[in-house]
């Protein structure tokens, strides 16, 4: 029997299991299918405090649960498939294995949302990713294209000029979502085109089994245009990894854990920490600050039972 079990092992779920290891309570961690969760996949990462010089997503990752692991915190690997939620003590199970916890944090995270095309899908891995940090090597010296105005898709674009002779950011307004540092960032970039006011209307090149070009829709005149590049970074935000819990604990119609009482979900003794449960700050930083507030928030749960 665990006094906590926490699902996910991204900032928010390390950052819950060091402070629960540390408050001597018996910890497992189900890693999920992508241990480390998505900073695994972002190169640098400059806002988190104490890395004056910025540091790479992976490294940090290490870092964490290096930290987690020197406390005790034991690792269960894979997705969590099933849980019974009518505890406490709460039943989990990853894979084969199945664990019984007095209480629980959901730190499960999000995934990238995809356009929903056929032709996105079945160009997948042909020229169409949602992973600059994995992919972009592939398109030395190649024209390419981002989709989104948010802070991935700037940092996306950015990041993407390392590797690309130009990049196109397509944009469905006129103006973009991204904080106004990588606004700049990107704006500053002489490899970097912004493609305003446009959505791609369909992907090209499924004939020939590899991307070919983007035919673009420009949203006030309804034109249509062809942008010819090799390669489709997807960077449109992303969803939350709730569908194991629905039917189980409550769900905003977006698919987000509610929120009751700072970490506490609709289930007493089920916390919730990071994204999965955050659609507005979204921050490694702050899904940090969760995972340290859900492990005290657990702790005092247990100790009132
Ligand atoms: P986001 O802020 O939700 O932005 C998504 C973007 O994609 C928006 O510009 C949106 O357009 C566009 N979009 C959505 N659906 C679309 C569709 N079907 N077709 C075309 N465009 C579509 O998501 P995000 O960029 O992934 O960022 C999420 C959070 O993570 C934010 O809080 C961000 O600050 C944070 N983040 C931070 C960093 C960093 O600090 N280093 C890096 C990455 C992300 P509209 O603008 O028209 O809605």
């Amino acid at each position: 029997m665990y006094d906590v079990a926490i699902i996910g092992s991204g900032p928010a779920g390390l950052t819950a299991a060091i402070y629960a290891t540390r408050s001597d309570m018996k910890t497992v961690v189900i890693e999920g299918l992508t241990p480390g969760g998505q900073l695994m996949i972002t190169s640098e990462v400059e806002n988190f405090p104490g890395f004056p010089e910025g540091i790479e997503g992976p490294e940090l990752m290490g870092r964490m649960r290096k930290q987690a692991t020197k406390f005790g915190v034991e690792y269960l690997p894979g997705d969590l498939s099933d849980i019974d939620a009518s505890g406490p003590p709460f039943k989990l199970t990853a894979g084969k294995n199945t664990v019984e916890a007095k209480s629980v944090i959901i730190a499960t995270g999000s995934s990238a949302r995809w356009l929903g095309m056929e032709s996105e899908t079945k160009l997948r891995g042909k020229g169409v990713s949602a992973c600059a940090t994995c992919d972009g090597f592939f398109f030395t010296g190649k024209e390419i294209a981002v989709v989104g105005g948010g802070d991935s898709a700037l940092e996306e674009a950015t990041f993407l000029t390392k590797f690309a002779s130009k990049v196109s950011l397509i944009h469905r307004r006129d103006e973009l979502r991204g904080t106004a540092a990588m606004q700049k960032k990107a704006k500053e970039n002489k490899k970097v085109a912004i493609v305003w006011n446009s959505v791609i209307d369909e992907i090209l090149g499924v004939e020939e089994d590899r991307l070919t070009g983007l035919r673009l829709k420009n949203v006030k005149t309804d034109e249509l245009s062809v942008l010819p590049v090799e390669g489709l970074f997807i960077a449109i935000g992303h969803t939350p990894a709730t569908k194991v819990f629905e039917g189980k604990i409550d769900l905003d119609k977006k698919g987000y854990i509610v929120v009751t009482d700072n970490t506490r979900t609709s289930v007493p003794g089920i916390f919730m920490a990071g994204d999965v449960g955050d659609p507005r700050y979204k921050q490694a930083i702050s899904a940090a600050g969760l995972g340290c507030m859900a492990a005290i928030d657990a702790l005092r749960f247990i100790d009132e039972e």
